[in-house]
């Protein structure tokens, strides 16, 4: 006698990997392909495709250091700590151009210029000038009668002074995320959302509505979406939205591209001509936060005025979009076997979590994936540990390309 079983649902299919990879931003794309050069077999997938998420939706700017100023940032996470992190960003675009970034069309190597407009801003990037040197890096300074370096600014709005990172980068962020892509050797597996991790016995078991994928190392690279998997990860990384302009200013030509107002304010120019503005948000922080990816008329008009204050009144808005960006609680990146229970630090843990680039993961989060992959596999120095956020009481970061 034959049996029908035709009245029970068929279990997804589930296929055993070395790795898996969540999320295809910048983040995740770099860990996975970081995997695969090790000869891994890796899977990457994403909810929709790679770059919706930030990866796709921010200003481009390919710049050294984080949401501080030098100084700021070594009175927050003292010397040592600023000076690997500003090294980070400048290995980011390194590794970045060992891709071939600077071929892209969109690529361009302008330096990044912190415009200071108030006293205090000005006294906060002279000692960061300063610290930089001592330090090492390379840093440049504008008087505010250097004329030449304040093209952009009209009369109304010019600055007090600046510091120029001369070897910084921009690029449009899609072109890279694409080119990045391709260098991977197996296709990201796009529409898949992951619906649960479940853990047992140092394995992960990524599940999707047709298939569950396992293996003993899974990376967490959903950056701001990290909370919607596992809510204790809320704790780690907030989601914050950030939002843009693009225009066009008869006569405008950028040499650098510009951070005003402790990077609550940013703004560059793209080879065609057109120039992106964004930030505002600190006016608006109550309500540029979730999960909406949507602009307002009040930070856009915001937006506008102060493009409007740098470029004069005839600009022409072409564009207008937003997106969200995952903050960690004291701006810098979390890396490291986590509790999905919890949200927090859990040695031996299967699953990674590789996020919280509060607004700057363009510029760290490439070489940030190529030291979680070596911090997971071989044991080497993590430098963004995740027990910092507990051993230290957080504070709430409101952090620059404060996006
Ligand atoms: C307006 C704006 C301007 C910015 N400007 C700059 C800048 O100039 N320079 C800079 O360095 N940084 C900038 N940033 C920040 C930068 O964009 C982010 O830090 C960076 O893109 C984060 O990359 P990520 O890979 O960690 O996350 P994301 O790019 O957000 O990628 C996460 C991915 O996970 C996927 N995902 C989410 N949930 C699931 C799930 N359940 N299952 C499967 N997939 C899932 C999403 O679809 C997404 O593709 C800006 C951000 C914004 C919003």
């Amino acid at each position: 006698m034959t049996v029908s079983h035709w009245w029970r649902s068929p279990s997804p299919p589930e296929t055993s990997h070395d790795a898996v990879v969540v999320g295809a931003g910048i983040c995740g794309i770099g860990v996975a392909l970081a995997l695969e050069r090790r000869g891994l077999d890796v899977v990457l997938l994403d909810r929709a495709h790679p770059g919706a998420g930030a990866s796709g939706r921010n200003a481009g700017f390919l710049m050294r250091g984080c949401a501080e100023n030098y100084h700021a940032a070594i009175e927050t996470y003292g010397r040592d700590r600023a000076r690997e992190l500003w090294r980070i960003t400048e290995e980011n675009l390194d590794a970045l151009r060992a891709e071939g970034v600077a071929d892209l069309p969109s690529y361009r190597a302008v330096p990044s210029c912190l415009l200071a407009y108030t006293d205090e801003e000005h006294a906060a990037l002279r000692r960061s000038l300063d610290l930089l040197r001592e330090d090492g890096f390379d840093a440049e300074w504008l008087d505010d009668h250097d004329d030449a370096a304040w093209r952009p600014a009209s009369s109304t709005h010019r600055p007090r002074g600046a510091l120029v990172n001369p070897h910084d980068a921009s690029v449009n962020p899609v072109d890279l995320l694409r080119a990045l892509t391709a260098k991977l050797r197996t296709p990201v597996r796009t529409n898949e959302e992951v619906d649960a991790i479940i853990t047992s016995e140092s394995v992960g078991h990524v599940r999707t509505a047709a298939h569950t994928y396992t293996a003993p190392r899974v990376f967490l690279c959903v950056n701001a979406y990290a909370r919607l998997l596992a809510p204790a990860l809320g704790a780690l990384v907030r989601p914050t939205r950030g939002q843009m302009l693009a225009l066009r200013a008869p006569g405008a030509r950028l040499d650098m591209s510009y951070y005003a107002n402790n990077g609550y304010e940013y703004f560059r120019q793209n080879t065609d001509g057109s120039i992106v503005v964004g930030g505002c948000r600190k006016r608006h922080a109550h309500t540029e936060v979730g999960y909406e990816d949507a602009t307002t008329p009040e930070v856009q008009a915001d937006l506008e005025a102060f493009a409007r204050a740098v470029f004069g009144a005839d600009i022409d808005v072409t564009a207008r979009w937003s997106g969200v960006m995952g903050f960690s609680p004291d701006g810098v990146p979390l890396v490291g076997p986590v509790s999905l229970e919890n949200g927090v630090l859990e040695p031996g843990s299967p699953v990674w979590l590789c996020a919280g680039f509060t607004g700057h993961g363009m510029s760290m989060a490439w070489r940030t994936a190529q030291l979680a992959v070596g911090a997971a596999l071989d044991g080497a120095h993590n430098p963004f540990p995740i027990d910092r956020v507990h051993a230290h009481a957080p504070r709430t970061h409101e952090g620059a390309a404060r996006g």
